[in-house]
């Protein structure tokens, strides 16, 4: 199933992607949250299809896509999981993972303009496969880790490099502006991606292909991060585990190639579609 969110910004409804549809299943009653992949909504909503389908309404195709994902209690995020990305950022492939935060505010739907925020010289971008928590997830197995996943959904985890590498401190400053979480245009429930260690992803800017690899190229894979996240704080239905980005990103360059307003970026993952934003200037 491919679970969908639609409408103006702050009040999207939920709906399915079928056969090239969008279904507007609000009539479900449920939005796609914490409470709802904690009870086991994905299953309940494709069975209530089965006898609701023929009556859900028909979004048009011009109607906004927002996130598929309502309200997440956290986002965590993998940095330097691919070795040709820890080559091209001067750092070593790390031995463990590495994690930081995003700030759940900086996300926005799939088609959204991304805002160059104030300040800034170095908005870049990273093409990643991103995990949705299905069951509550602490101390899990590497074994048992994919019982507690939901699904998968593309992100573009935006990211400021001065912010991040030059103003001291964490990472999470240069990853959590406004528009710096484009996620969508779904989340592909579980059932259909058959390996997500094996996925193709891609990112073109301006039409030019700049990151073009493959999950089976992570230093850390699906499993292991959601065991290992688990061992220091709960996953909660609905987190989002972002799982670091391949090469190719502006920092990469030589020289450094940053994000102008104009400049569109595209991207896709095998299953998971394409998703496209046009950096624009930060309007104070
Ligand atoms: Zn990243």
């Amino acid at each position: 199933m491919k679970l969908i969110r639609f409408g103006d910004q702050g009040n999207e409804q939920p709906g399915v992607l079928k056969d090239g549809k969008r279904l507007d299943t609000s009539e479900f009653g449920e939005d796609f949250d914490q409470h709802f992949y904690g009870t086991d909504g994905p299953a309940r909503l494709a069975q209530w299809l089965e006898a609701h389908e023929s009556a859900c309404p028909i979004v048009s195709d011009e109607a906004r896509l927002g996130a598929p994902i309502a309200s997440p209690s956290k986002i965590i995020c993998i940095g330097l999981n691919y070795a040709a990305h820890a080559r091209e950022s001067g750092l070593d492939i790390p031995t463990t993972p590495i994690i930081f935060a995003k700030a759940t505010s900086a996300i926005c739907g799939p088609y959204d303009d991304v805002i160059i925020p104030k300040n800034s010289t170095k908005t870049d971008w990273e093409v990643e496969l991103a995990i949705v928590i299905g069951k509550k997830a602490s101390y899990v197995s590497e074994e048992n880790a994919l019982d507690h996943v939901a699904g998968y959904v593309l992100h573009n985890d935006v990211s400021e490099r001065a912010f991040q590498l030059e103003h001291g401190g964490q990472w999470v400053k240069g990853k959590s502006c406004d528009t710096f979480a484009p996620l969508g245009p779904w989340v592909a429930t579980k059932d259909e991606i058959k390996d997500p260690n094996d996925l193709r992803l891609w990112l073109k800017i301006n039409g030019e292909m700049l990151q073009d690899s493959t999950t089976a190229d992570f230093v850390f894979n699906t499993q292991h991060l959601v065991s290992y996240l688990s061992q220091y704080m709960s996953l909660l239905p609905g987190d989002i585990i972002s799982t670091g980005t391949p090469s190719g990103v502006g920092l990469g360059f030589d020289p450094p190639r940053y994000l102008k307003p104009g400049d569109v970026m595209e991207l896709g993952i095998d299953g998971l579609g394409v998703s496209k934003q046009t950096a624009v200037a930060y309007k104070g």
